[in-house]
């Protein structure tokens, strides 16, 4: 199973004003054991304004207030390192990878990010993610996500999660204020978020950017990208454990489509470019009824201009359309490496993006 684990700032730092390296390696430990039954996990990580305040805070001169970049920058390297020493113990390799919305809003950054956390979670590492703030800072470009519960959404869909569990303070999502009203009960599951759910989620708040309402929006992302999403008090013991194997504990909403139909909707839904590869029979076949990747040696043609990251139409030697897919290569690097087996594309580009032309994954079949 894929699972993303997101961290809130509350439950990193246990509500003090620093990470709290106890409450870090509780995280690190339920990890582990996750990995050690097969699965893999990345983490969405938040923390590193908090440690930065706290780190930066104690060296500024009296009235000078730097900006939020300033601290989280400093707090994100901070944060790294205790996350890398934590895991190290455990003989874990872990990777940071830091974020924008940009890179996740065009085709080159997604189909970049996407390789990337794939190829850290095939080699075993845990990837660690956050926003990248000391560049996300204006808002107004819509250059900057904001919150982490988005960010987590966008990491599922990312790496087609199976689950996102959301450990934030409290148990789950209320029915009812909880500060409120002492009757308020946990909604052990929510199949369809609508105007009643949103409104029982309003108000709520936590130390961190997001409340319920962000993490609402999260979830309806996370599960039409066909994830299965949990929020749940990442304060109890074992809280990543429980949610992942046994869907104990928290506010459980089930994904709401395949991550195929998702991820089809998404591939077709945005095709740009006018470009097309033509196939030989024998590639047409490997990918109508084998559901293989295109590699280059399969390509007898290339025609349009597109680049890395485009969709594309791929079509059978006899010019009828077969499928659509996203190009790892430009159609001129395509031309070039067309007919190629795939070890000798980086003799003949001096660089490769990999074997595939179109990794199946990326490729749907018409
Ligand atoms: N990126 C922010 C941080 O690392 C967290 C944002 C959030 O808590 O949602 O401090």
């Amino acid at each position: 199973m894929h699972i993303v684990a997101k961290l809130g700032t509350s439950i990193l730092t246990a509500g003090s004003d620093r990470l709290d390296l106890e409450a870090m390696s509780r995280v690190v430990g339920q990890v582990v054991r996750l990995r050690a039954q097969g699965h893999q996990v990345a983490i969405v990580s938040s923390g590193a304004l908090a440690a930065g305040r706290h780190r930066l805070g104690r060296h500024l001169r009296p009235g000078y207030e730097p900006g939020r970049q300033a601290f989280a920058s400093v707090g994100q390297s901070h944060l790294m390192q205790s996350w890398d020493e934590l895991f190290d113990w455990n003989d874990v390799v872990v990777a940071q990878v830091l974020l924008t919305r940009r890179d996740l809003s065009d085709r080159l950054g997604y189909l970049n990010a996407r390789n990337t956390l794939r190829d850290l979670l095939d080699a075993g590492t845990v990837p660690i993610i956050n926003e990248n703030d000391a560049v996300a800072l204006d808002e107004l470009l819509a250059a900057r996500i904001g919150e982490n519960d988005s960010l987590s959404a966008y990491v599922a869909n990312l790496i087609d999660a199976d689950l996102l569990v959301m450990l934030t303070d409290v148990d789950g999502l209320y029915d009812r204020d909880p500060h409120g009203d002492p009757d308020a009960q946990v909604i052990p599951r929510i199949d369809r978020i609508d105007r009643a759910i949103e409104m029982a989620a309003g108000g709520a708040r936590g130390p961190g950017t997001g409340g319920m309402i962000t993490k609402l929006t999260a979830a309806r992302i996370a599960m039409h990208g066909g994830s299965d999403v949990i929020i749940t008090n990442g304060r109890e013991p074992n809280a990543l454990i429980n949610a992942a194997i046994h869907r104990q504990g928290g506010t459980y909403f089930p994904a709401a489509e395949s991550r195929l139909e998702s991820r089809k909707r998404w591939i077709l839904g945005s095709m740009t470019s006018s470009g097309a590869i033509t196939v030989d029979s024998g590639a047409a076949t490997a990918l109508r009824r084998q559901g293989r990747s295109l590699l280059p040696a399969g390509i007898s043609s290339v025609s349009g201009a597109f680049d890395r990251g485009e969709s594309v139409e791929v079509r059978d030697p006899l010019g009828e359309r077969l499928a659509v897919g996203i190009s790892n290569y430009n159609s001129t690097e395509l031309a070039r490496i067309r007919g190629l087996r795939s070890d000798r594309i980086g003799d003949e580009l001096g660089y490769s993006y990999g074997d595939e032309a179109i990794h199946r994954d990326n490729l749907v079949l018409l």
